[in-house]
């Protein structure tokens, strides 16, 4: 995906980048947004999270804004309710507190956990079922990698490799859902990024619920954003090309004022693997049995992000200080 130089609906025309591209211009922050920390609960957090708290906490703090946290637990396969436990108990020993809902909510069910919420995802698929978008599919991992051996690329475009739109395959035999996602490509205006566009369809239509009968990702994610108000959304830029295909979604499904979006610098390992979440030796727990205070590793995730010269500590209460003018 490329930045695109020309840019959509008169925003800013070009971003400025301070201090290695890691911190947006104070000036282009919305004031007052909604935003969010969304974790899923397959592991422990680790340093790569602690990251995106370090932006979430930092730029809600800095404008005025609010922080939504919700359990993204859509993969029933992999979440675990121990890890949702260690999420909430870190989060409490980092010193940060989410604005809703008060962490005590997750000791029932709750609308900011994603396997608690299973009828508004159902409501936005029969939404999309009655406009005719979502059709059933059969098409796996392999089916993808198959096309790809046989022609030499990547599937790209409208549909699925076994073109499964027209087949008609009911819904509730060993099939995923997809919704046509339609031609043409989004534009925003990534406020550390800056200007992007790029094609919804770049991988095809989008799953919407695998063939095991979660909903996805991509579904739920848009479906939380909206129906939770959340306006700005902060993630680290391993999301970045996810992004075209949500803002899709979101107007398929009647969001009139799409959110706007900040994708910041992700850590990786010298050796340039992603972190994983089974590494304890990044652990916010073990860092933190091991005595390093949250001011610390706050100091280190800013750092190691780009966004500060130094690892001098950063104090939670203070995470604003990062992101002021
Ligand atoms: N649940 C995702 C994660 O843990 C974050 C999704 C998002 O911010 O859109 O990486």
């Amino acid at each position: 995906m490329t930045p695109d130089p020309a840019t959509a609906d008169g925003e800013a025309l070009f971003v400025p980048l301070v201090a290695g591209g890691a911190l947006p211009d104070p000036r282009l922050l919305p004031a007052g947004p909604v935003t969010r920390f969304a974790p899923a609960p397959t592991g422990q957090l680790h340093l790569g999270h602690l990251v995106n708290v370090l932006y979430v906490w930092g730029i809600a703090r800095a404008t005025g804004g609010r922080v939504i946290l919700r359990i993204e637990d859509h993969d029933r396969q992999r979440s675990r309710p121990e890890h949702e436990w260690s999420i909430l108990e870190d989060l409490e020993r980092l010193g940060v507190t989410p604005d809703e809902p008060p962490l005590a909510a997750f000791n029932g069910d709750t609308p900011y956990r994603q396997s608690d919420a299973g009828d508004a995802y159902e409501a936005a698929v029969a939404r999309l079922r009655a406009d005719g978008l979502v059709y059933a599919c059969d098409c796996s991992r392999s089916t993808f990698d198959r096309y790809e051996a046989e022609r030499g690329r990547p599937f790209h475009g409208i549909g699925c490799p076994g073109e499964c739109r027209s087949r008609g395959l009911a819904e509730d035999g060993d099939v995923g859902l997809r919704v046509a996602v339609g031609a043409g490509s989004e534009r925003w205006v990534d406020l550390l990024v800056g200007p992007m566009a790029d094609e919804p369809a770049a991988t095809g239509d989008l799953l919407v619920r695998d063939r095991v009968g979660n909903w996805t990702y991509a579904l739920c994610v848009v479906v939380d954003d909206m129906r939770h108000g959340v306006d700005l959304v902060i993630r680290g830029r391993d999301l970045l090309d996810a992004t075209p295909a949500q803002l899709r979604l979101a107007s398929l499904l009647g969001r009139e004022r799409p959110p706007r979006f900040l994708h910041h610098p992700l850590i990786r390992r010298v050796s340039g693997q992603k972190l994983s979440k089974a590494e304890g030796d990044t652990a916010i727990r073990s860092l933190l049995d091991d005595g390093r205070t949250p001011a610390e590793l706050f100091g280190l995730a800013a750092r190691l992000a780009g966004a500060r010269d130094t690892d001098a500590a950063i104090d939670p209460a203070d995470l604003a200080s990062v992101f002021a003018a």
